[in-house]
Formats: C-alpha cells, sequence, structure tokens
C-alpha cells in the first residue's frame, strides 16, 4: 500500500450512518397506507373470502424458495421457537447449534424447553464439523439448527451428510441468506424447516418479522396453531388440507406470534426486487473485500465457489494483533467515522454478544476454538445507502488505520 501523505490522512473520515437503511418501496407505502385506511390490519381481519396481505406474502414467499408452506411470523426468533416446537421439540431434548450466532437464536431454544448445544466454528466462521460429530454422537441429539450467521454457509452437502449419519433433523436459520444459495439451491431448502427475518438490517425490512417455510403438512399444520390462529387455520392460503388441523387443534397452544397486514405489505414489494438488491449488496461486498485484503493485517475469508452468498454485510480475521490492541483499532476507526463490531468484547455490546455471555445456558460450554476466531472477528453492516465509493473510502481508512498501528513488518 502507498503511504499517505498528512494532508490526505486529514481527508480519511467517513460520515454517513451505519444503521441507515433505505426507503420502503412507493409501491409499498401506498399499499400500507390503503391498509392502514381500512382499518384491516390484523392477517384475520378480512371480508369472506378475501386474501389477506399476509397471505399473499406467504403465498409468493413460498413460491420464491419453492417450498410447499410458508407462515409469516413476528419475528425470526419467534418463527425458530415454532419451528423446534413443530417439529417435535420436548422440553430437556438437545439441540445442536453452531456458536457464532445472534442471541435470538439460543434465546429461542431456551424458549422452546430444548437445551442448546454448541459448536466449534471454524476461521471460515462456520460450523466445524469434526465438532458437530462428536457432539451429535456424545449428546445424541436429534435436531440441528444452523445458523448460517452474517450469511457464512457450510458446506450444505457435508451438513446433509452429517445430518444423515446422525438422524438428526435441519433447521435452518437464515436470517442473513435470504437469496443466497449453496451449488445453485436456494438457502432454506435445505432444512425440515427454515426460518428467515424481516428485521430491519435483514435482506427485506418491516421493522421486525419472521417467515418460516416447510414442504411438511403436519409440522406446518401445528407451526400454524403455535403461532396463534384463533382457529382460523382455514383461512390460510399456504396451508396443508384442513384434516390434518383437526388432530392437533386442542393440543396446540397459541403463543401469539403472527405478523399483521401493514407489514406483509410493504414486505411484498421488497421481495420482487431481492435479487437485483441482493446483486447491489455483492457489488459493495467485493469491492470491500478486494480492498481490505490487501493489508497483511487483516484477512476476509474466501468463500467456497459454490457459495452464492448476498454480502450484506463483511466479516473479517485481524491477523497477528493482540486482543488488547483490536479495542485500540476499532476506536481509531470510530473516531474516523467507521463503526466496526467485535466479537471479543468481554461483555455484551448492542446487537453482538457472544456464547460465554448466555449465562441461562444449562451448561457453560468450553469453546476454545470459536473463542480464538471471535477474538478477532470484525463485522460490520453494508447498508444500501452506501455508495462504491463509500466502501472505497471504509477501506481506505480500516487499513490506514490497522497500518498506522502495527510495526512495519
Ligand atoms: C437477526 C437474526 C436472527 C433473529 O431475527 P429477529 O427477526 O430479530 O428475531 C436470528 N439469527 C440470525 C443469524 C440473525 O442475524
Amino acid at each position: 500500500m502507498i503511504p499517505l501523505e498528512k494532508k490526505d490522512t486529514e481527508k480519511l473520515v467517513f460520515t454517513k450512518e451505519f444503521t441507515k437503511q433505505e426507503s420502503i418501496p412507493p409501491e409499498g407505502i401506498e399499499r400500507a397506507i390503503e391498509i392502514m385506511q381500512s382499518g384491516r390490519l390484523h392477517r384475520y381481519n378480512t371480508l369472506p373470502g378475501e386474501p389477506s396481505e399476509t397471505d399473499l406474502l406467504e403465498e409468493e414467499f413460498a413460491d420464491f424458495l419453492g417450498k410447499k408452506h410458508c407462515l409469516a411470523c413476528a419475528s425470526c426468533g419467534s418463527s425458530i421457537h415454532i419451528a423446534l416446537r413443530s417439529a417435535g421439540i420436548k422440553p430437556g431434548d438437545k439441540v445442536l447449534c453452531n456458536a457464532f450466532t445472534l442471541a435470538p437464536v439460543p434465546g429461542a431454544v431456551e424458549n422452546s424447553g430444548a437445551e442448546a448445544v454448541l459448536v466449534e466454528i471454524t476461521e471460515d466462521f462456520t460450523v466445524d464439523f469434526h465438532d458437530l460429530d462428536v457432539k451429535a454422537e456424545q449428546t445424541k441429539a436429534k435436531y440441528f439448527l444452523l445458523s448460517h450467521m452474517r450469511g457464512h454457509m457450510a458446506d450444505m452437502d457435508r451438513v446433509l451428510e452429517v445430518c444423515q449419519k446422525h438422524g438428526l433433523v435441519l433447521i435452518e436459520d437464515c436470517a442473513h441468506t435470504l437469496g443466497a444459495s449453496w451449488d445453485g439451491r436456494l438457502s432454506g431448502t435445505y432444512g425440515f424447516f427454515a426460518c428467515f427475518s424481516t428485521q430491519t438490517y435483514k435482506h427485506l425490512n418491516s421493522g421486525e418479522g419472521g417467515l418460516l417455510v416447510t414442504d411438511d403438512d403436519e409440522a406446518m399444520a401445528q407451526a400454524i396453531l403455535y403461532s396463534g390462529s384463533y382457529m382460523l387455520f382455514e383461512r390460510h392460503h399456504s396451508r396443508p388440507k384442513k384434516e390434518i388441523f383437526e388432530q392437533y387443534k386442542k393440543t396446540t397452544p397459541n403463543y401469539s406470534q403472527r405478523m399483521d397486514n401493514l407489514r406483509a405489505a410493504i414486505l411484498r414489494p421488497q421481495l420482487r426486487n431481492l435479487k437485483a438488491q441482493c446483486e447491489r449488496w455483492n457489488g459493495r461486498y467485493r469491492l470491500l473485500e478486494k480492498e481490505l485484503n490487501r493489508s497483511p493485517y487483516i484477512r476476509v475469508p474466501a468463500r467456497d465457489p459454490k457459495e452464492q452468498y448476498v454480502g450484506s454485510s463483511i466479516q473479517f480475521s485481524l491477523q497477528g494483533v493482540h486482543k488488547d490492541q483490536v479495542a485500540v483499532f476499532l476506536e481509531k476507526c470510530r473516531e474516523r467515522g467507521v463503526e466496526i463490531k467485535w466479537f471479543g468484547w468481554p461483555e455484551p455490546h448492542g446487537f453482538t454478544s457472544s456464547f460465554e455471555t448466555w449465562a441461562y445456558l444449562k451448561e457453560q460450554p468450553e469453546l476454545p476454538a470459536t473463542r480464538r476466531v471471535l477474538d478477532s472477528l470484525c463485522d460490520f453492516r453494508i447498508p444500501l445507502t452506501f455508495t462504491l465509493e463509500d466502501c472505497r473510502q471504509i477501506a481506505r481508512i480500516i487499513n490506514y488505520v490497522i497500518t498506522e498501528m502495527m510495526p512495519t513488518p
């Protein structure tokens, strides 16, 4: 890298907000206004025979993924909870889960009455297959909740092999892989259930929201009942035959975790536009990846050619940088307007927390490999309000800060 002159380094600041998302498409806003004017915001508050906006979203989302059924929920976390229950979890059952994930994931496991068994991750931020195999064997767990955390997909062919070998039911957490594929097959089509988030910082934005998909009739009937259908399950358009609900309708509690029509209205045009948005994210991601990888102190993990990811955020490891120095690096970047998250903080910060701070877990896991990876793991979102030039400026700042801090090699 070319050393910068002092007058250049003064210009090295970034002033845009890392939290600023794009606005909702105009058609979504118009439709939301119509719904507000009608007063019919609840998914079951429709005229006879009329599909609700939520029904339409569910049909379109199921079509997009090529899945039989979709259920819109209050959040991704609530959809994971419903998925676990509907997949037959009983209190005390063990659920394998990669340790690099977001707090709502162990939260959903806890909510279902099951126990999370956390599995180590690799340098590339994906599940460690050796540890997965060992823990599946040791615990005799029957469920694997695979979180494609920050959009990093493990080798899905191997995931299916491990599930087959140990008889594991796979549930995918696709909060960051909506629109991504492994070897041409969409993320969310591998699991018995797959869960998606429409929370503001994910690939579709309705503030809060979750979408659950499956091909299984029995499981979907239960999921609809759990979500709180008030015995109006027949109204759902994306649902199994109504006879299937009969055996479950009295034994399935109503957990009241539905989505409403207003959110569905603003999500539908976003779903239609998703492919184009993914391309825009990837353009920004690739630029950042290339620029950051120029630094000898930064490693952006190589992605498998089979992984067609959506780069809506970027993660990198600081190499040869002591843990104490990482905090200094983050502060220096912050002073220049670049807000980077770190999974090395001993205390949970904002949206980032790590497994040691989930003190409600029944057994506190020992995960030395994951800890080592998290200690150098930096992360930031790539909102589409950033231009390519913005991304270049961010990379310039990060590279400058780290170079200035480190002794010349
Ligand atoms: C955001 C996120 C969730 C939870 O989504 P909510 O809709 O906020 O409940 C779960 N898993 C991962 C990996 C996430 O990033």
